[in-house]
């Protein structure tokens, strides 16, 4: 830190993002990445005769994009806003909804970053445990006169609300804004976007980071009623207009002309998370009941951190978290059947190590 850092982000606590070594070639489950490559669509539309326009910026209404995700969504344009990767929503949702008036809640457990922007904006905070079986209890999150976020599915846990729940948690708290972070929705759960219609205080936020295969493009966006999207854009105006690239804008167009691609992928993640969960119940673990690219898995023959440790020296990487209440978990990305057939042996070879 120098010397010159405004005093208040002394203490602030950054997020701590998992391994993406350049080093080595890991099996790689432990940011919940899709195994599969972006869409042939994708692939022709970011084109060296693309590439060769980069002296230009892009569009910063992101109209064609915008219009295209309107359409596979049933909404329209003005309830769509666009950004570099879904944090940057979660960022400027902090940022523009919560404040001296306004506090924000969230659960105990989950995504790590809600806490680290609350903590960025000085906004304040409640987090709210989760029951003993890592559920949510709903009933904490109505009437609450509070900024609202939720993961569904929750992160690292994979357990998923239904609509109904989240229903009543938004219309239990008109006048504040609740907001849904669907980045996994698509691997099993119910989206809330439709609820956007009927609620104006309901923003849902989905990533193309994980079932459409564009971690690396960093594209996120959110559907909402339109006067919350104005918000967005007030912001993203006033701090880079440009934010996502020209690239990015174009396979993220592309990729909404492969959703066929992109569903079956998702059913193959599906199929491959039921088989880990089958196989890993027989070497000894509990799983909680995931609806996510993930699964959240305790051993009962090793630490959490002795697992992940182990794993990294065999070439797979999962993710785990020093949380006391989540130390003994570790969690891990769905990859292909290959790779969690090989994430098997190896732990039934670790699992022959330790007895
Ligand atoms: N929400 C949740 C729950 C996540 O796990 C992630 C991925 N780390 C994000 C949002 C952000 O994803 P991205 O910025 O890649 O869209």
């Amino acid at each position: 830190m120098s010397r010159f850092l405004n005093k208040k982000y002394w203490s602030l606590k950054e997020y701590t993002p998992g391994e993406q070594p350049q080093d080595q070639q890991y099996i790689k489950l432990n940011t919940n990445e899709s195994p599969y490559p972006p869409s042939k669509s994708v692939l022709d539309a970011v084109n060296s005769e693309e590439v060769s326009r980069l002296n230009l910026y892009s569009d910063p209404e992101c109209k064609l994009l915008k219009n295209k995700l309107a359409q596979i969504y049933d909404v329209e344009s003005k309830n769509i806003y666009v950004s570099n990767g879904s944090d940057d929503i979660l960022n400027f949702s902090f940022m523009a909804f919560c404040g001296d008036e306004v506090e924000a809640l969230f659960p105990e457990i989950s995504y790590g970053f809600y806490k680290v922007y609350a903590d960025l904006y000085g906004v304040k905070y409640k987090r709210v445990p989760l029951k003993d079986d890592f559920t949510i209890d709903i009933d904490d999150y109505c009437n609450q006169n509070k900024f609202i976020v939720i993961a569904n599915p929750n992160a690292p846990t994979g357990i998923a609300l239904t609509l109904e729940e989240i229903e009543k948690i938004v219309k239990t708290n008109p006048d504040n804004i609740v907001l849904i972070d669907e980045a996994y929705v698509d691997f099993g759960a119910d989206s809330a976007y439709n609820l956007t219609k009927k609620y104006d205080n309901l923003l849902v936020v989905m990533t193309y980071s994980k079932s459409r295969s564009l971690a690396g493009a960093r594209l996120g966006f959110a559907i909402g009623n339109e006067e919350i999207i104005k918000d967005l854009e007030k912001i993203k105006f006033s701090t880079n207009p440009y934010s996502i690239n020209r690239l990015t804008l174009l396979a993220g167009v592309a990729a909404l002309e492969s959703d066929n691609y992109y569903k079956d992928n998702a059913k193959k993640i599906i199929e491959a998370r039921a088989y880990t969960v089958s196989e890993l119940e027989k070497l000894g673990f509990s799983i909680l009941p995931s609806k996510a690219n993930f699964v959240f898995a305790k051993a009962d023959f090793i630490s959490g951190e002795d697992l992940y440790k182990e794993l990294k020296t065999k070439g797979i990487l999962v993710r785990h978290f020093t949380d006391e209440k989540i130390k003994d978990f570790n969690r891990i990305t769905i990859g292909t059947k290959e790779q969690m057939q090989k994430l098997i042996e190896t732990i039934t070879l670790i699992k022959g190590e330790v007895k």
